[in-house]
């Protein structure tokens, strides 16, 4: 499997049957109305910022970028706080791909603009082994023939695949 986008990322640390899905083009983030509200303050807080547009590198799509004194900024905007640490990871992968594929120095912002929160990512080399299990992890739970089974979680609620694996639940 080719260097997966950063939701691969984001859902592996969120739910492996949600990476699943998403890996095997089941989507259903179109329907959700959370994901539409996400992007929504994604695009508030970039206006508001005077950025606009989307930023792609290869596979990979940070928020934004900046250019600091010695070295290039890496933010990225979620809706909430709740899924802070996958966030973290989301941005870590970001921060690894460029740092490794584009020889960049770099540092990290997670910003959560609803409550006002901003917290600094750093990547240490931990992290970078921790990150190359990942993707091998990824594509193994991508080959796999049917999804991991549905653990009950507090995310579930605001999954976009809740009606797949709760039918009658919420
Ligand atoms: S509803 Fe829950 S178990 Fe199902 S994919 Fe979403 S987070 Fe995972």
């Amino acid at each position: 499997m080719e260097l997966p986008g950063g939701v691969y990322i984001l859902y592996y640390f969120i739910c492996k049957r949600k990476l699943w899905f998403y890996a095997n083009k089941i989507t259903m983030e179109h329907e959700s109305d959370l994901v539409e509200i996400g992007k929504y303050i994604e695009m508030f807080y970039k206006e508001e910022k005077g950025r606009k547009g989307t930023i792609i590198i290869d596979r990979i799509s940070p928020d934004i970028l900046e250019r600091s004194e010695d070295s290039v900024i890496v933010y990225e905007i979620k809706k909430s706080s709740k899924v802070k640490n996958a966030a973290k990871w989301q941005l870590k992968y970001y921060l690894w791909y460029l740092k490794s594929k584009k020889g960049l120095k770099v540092k990290g912002k997670l910003l959560v603009p609803e409550n006002s929160e901003e917290y600094t990512v750093n990547l240490s080399k931990d992290d970078e082994r921790i990150l190359k299990n990942v993707l091998k992890d990824i594509k193994r739970i991508k080959n796999m023939n049917k999804p991991p089974p549905a653990i009950r979680r507090t995310y579930c609620k605001v999954c976009a695949y809740r009606m797949i694996c709760w039918e009658n639940y919420f």
